[in-house]
């Protein structure tokens, strides 16, 4: 069935595992069950899923292992990867969006958050509407292709980094608020939390190497893409070629 969105469960709990599966056949998904990550990755080779559910503790491969792998792969760079985890720690959540997770689950966790978060990541993969090409400086990047380049040469940016940069630079040397992202990136400001944009804000520099330098963080208030970012950076490199 065409529109319904086929979501790659992976986790090794049966109870869970078949609790979320009924929840999101009732919700109008279509679900597929695996228990570990070896089953995982032949599921994914087959058939690359709209989203993928990912439990942290698998036994073998870990959940975070596989979200790194998947990243790294050309067909399944750009599916959204919720991570499911009973861990609470500040560093875990960090490690797991790191490794390419876009987002992060706590168990437990109510059913109502699991879809809320699931219909935002949904819509953050949507394509964005409509054809648009964005140039700053040297920087361009065009929806219709999905590309980003930067001095002619082409960048890997991931889904969510593709949205925020964006949003951004369609708003060159605004200040957005951390709030305001999630609102207008992520479309959802209810479940995710703002430390979630710093994460994204921080991989999106990485993608843009030299370019990530436009990218400034307004203390205090938030982030502001700037074409002056890059320039300061390149004075300073020339002033003293030694740094
Ligand atoms: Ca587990």
């Amino acid at each position: 069935m065409r529109n319904m969105p086929r979501v790659l469960v992976v986790e090794d709990e049966a109870a869970i595992a078949e609790l979320i599966a009924v929840n999101l056949r009732h919700s109008g998904f279509s679900p597929t069950l695996v228990f570990d990550a070896e089953a995982a990755r032949r599921e994914v080779e087959a058939q690359v899923p709209d989203l993928i559910l990912l439990d942290w503790m698998l036994p073998g491969e870990s959940g975070v292992s596989l979200a790194r792998s998947w990243r790294q792969q050309e067909r399944t760079r750009a599916v959204p990867i919720l991570m499911l985890t009973a861990r609470t720690d500040e560093m875990d959540k960090i490690q797991g969006l790191d490794a390419g997770a876009d987002d992060y689950i706590t168990k437990p966790f109510s059913t109502k958050e699991l879809l809320a978060r699931i219909r935002a990541a949904l819509r953050r993969r949507a394509p964005l509407t409509g054809d648009d090409a964005v140039t700053v400086g040297d920087l361009s990047l065009d929806t219709a292709t999905y590309r980003v380049t930067f001095k002619g040469a082409e960048l890997k940016v991931g889904p969510t980094e593709f949205k925020l940069l964006h949003y951004l630079m369609k708003h060159v040397e605004r200040v957005h608020t951390r709030g305001t992202l999630l609102d207008r990136v992520w479309g959802d400001h209810v479940f995710i939390e703002e430390r979630t944009v710093d994460v994204h804000i921080k991989r999106l520099r990485e993608a843009l190497g030299e370019a990530g330098a436009m990218i400034e963080t307004v203390r205090g208030a938030g982030y502001r893409l700037s074409p002056a970012g890059l320039r300061q950076k390149q004075v300073k490199t020339a002033d003293n070629p030694a740094a």
